[in-house]
């Protein structure tokens, strides 16, 4: 089996690449991917400022499920999936685990997509499949909506770090995807005023949409116009996603 590929070649430069002799293990899944989301952590791989060992692509697939290996019987070829690169071990034993610090858990560095998850099919390893790493999507969800899974659960163990009550206030600094979703997140937890703060005026009209208070960041009565409107109490909750 061949699967097309993107990588990266050198610094700022991507290749498509055919990888050859894949095949899928009697624990694996083969997915067609059908949407990816496109992480700063991949431009950064382009690029040439990313910090970590790993320089595969793509790692906010969704696609269908074309081929499941022998032992496989809770998913089916043509399931819609979302499906995750990294996955912890979740055990009582791993003390990262049991401390819900679950992305510094050994095996969730070791765990990978293969070639990757910008790739047109890619191999999710057993390991994934059967600690969690694949989720079943429902049909009215789109493949574009359910790449938003990895990002959104990104934000939402975030919140899962901090106490907030309903009515509360919030400033969300840098509102591009992961602002706008700490932004949407506060909406829905019941916060009160969700003050927004970018240098990008599309960003910010973005965030209006969402009756959000929009403030340009370079505006220098930001901090009074924050304090105005919390009588003069300034936010409860800052969350940085610059
Ligand atoms: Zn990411
Ligand atoms: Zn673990």
């Amino acid at each position: 089996m061949s699967m097309k590929a993107a990588v990266v070649k050198s610094n700022s430069n991507i290749e498509i690449k055919n990888i050859e002799n894949q095949s899928v293990g009697p624990g694996d899944i083969l997915v067609k991917m059908r949407a990816c989301g496109i992480c700063g952590s991949d431009v950064e791989k382009v690029f040439g400022k990313y910090g970590q060992p790993s320089m595969r692509l793509g790692h906010e697939p969704a696609g269908i499920i074309m081929e499941v290996g022998s032992e496989i019987s809770n998913f089916s070829v043509g399931d819609r999936v979302f499906t995750h690169h990294h996955v912890a071990c979740y055990s009582d034993d791993c003390h990262e685990c049991n401390h819900g610090n679950e992305t510094m858990c050994k095996k969730y560095y070791e765990s990978n997509l293969e070639p990757c998850g910008l790739a047109d099919e890619y191999i999710v390893p057993e390991w994934n499949v059967k600690h969690g790493g694949v989720l079943k999507i429902p049909d009215s969800m789109s493949f574009e909506d359910a790449a938003m899974i990895e990002p959104l659960a990104c934000c939402i163990r975030a919140w899962n770090k901090f106490t907030h009550k309903n009515n509360d206030s919030i400033a969300v600094l840098g509102i591009g995807p992961t602002g706008i979703m700490h932004a949407l997140l506060a909406k829905i937890y019941g916060f009160e005023k969700i003050f927004c703060l970018d240098f990008n005026e599309f960003r910010l009209d973005f965030a209006k949409k969402f009756e959000a208070i929009a403030i340009n960041s370079g505006n220098t009565n930001a901090l009074e116009q924050i304090k105005s409107e919390t009588a003069n109490q300034g936010v409860d909750v800052v969350i940085v996603a610059t």
